[in-house]
């Protein structure tokens, strides 16, 4: 598997580039700003785009989706809770964010749906909590896990749509449950394992 992560915008998001070995087909998660930057990785890599997931829909996550998009021509997939959310501007004022307004989602993904880029196969997982709409993407051994769990930290949930029950029922048993080895790649920050996270994040103590 091909992974390549970048950190972009002012808020640190981290957007990924993940792509089969085989195939050289691949995905964007979370274009999320510097679109100039991710399109002359994608370049380097050889890699064909043909997804572009979103882990939820917070601006700091699509600010470049519609430029990303329009240089790829892939489809544009999001979980259904959070497909509205994309088209509101509110939320990029809270944020302080003013972006070109996104193209509406090609696919509206639900937990169990699977993403298969050549010979990657990944499974969405919904982990509602940080917005209604939030998933992570499992496979191969790691675990893309957005805004809902981070290296020793988890999700804010006092953002419009925010719920701190549904976060904590997400985190412990949607993402607790996975081996202790899964790599997780966070929408901010550095990874981490599921191990790591289990022992020492102190939000799934309490
Ligand atoms: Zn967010
Ligand atoms: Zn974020």
């Amino acid at each position: 598997m091909i992974l390549r992560k970048l950190v972009v915008g002012p808020l640190a998001s981290n957007c990924y580039i993940v792509g089969s070995e085989s195939s050289k087909e691949g995905i964007i998660i979370d274009p999320a700003d510097e679109a100039e930057k991710i399109g002359q990785t994608v370049k380097e890599l050889g890699l064909k785009i043909k997804l572009i997931l979103l882990t939820h829909g917070h601006p700091d996550h699509i600010g470049v989706l519609k430029e990303v998009k329009e240089a790829t021509g892939a489809e544009v997939a999001v979980h259904a809770d959070d497909a509205e959310s994309l088209k509101q501007q509110v939320l990029g004022l809270l944020f302080g964010f003013s972006y070109a307004p996104p193209p509406p989602p090609d696919r509206l993904l639900k937990g169990g749906d699977s993403i298969d880029i050549g010979d990657l196969h990944f499974l969405v997982i919904h982990t509602p909590g940080h917005t209604p709409g939030s998933i992570c993407l499992l496979g191969h051994g790691v675990l893309f896990s957005g805004d809902t769990l981070f290296n020793n930290g988890i999700g804010r949930y006092d953002l419009p749509g925010g719920n701190y029950h549904q976060l904590m029922d997400s985190l412990q048993t949607k993402l607790m449950v996975l081996p202790d080895d899964t790599i997780v790649y966070p929408g901010h920050g550095p990874d981490t394992t599921i191990g790591a996270e289990r022992r020492n994040n102190p939000f799934l103590h309490g």
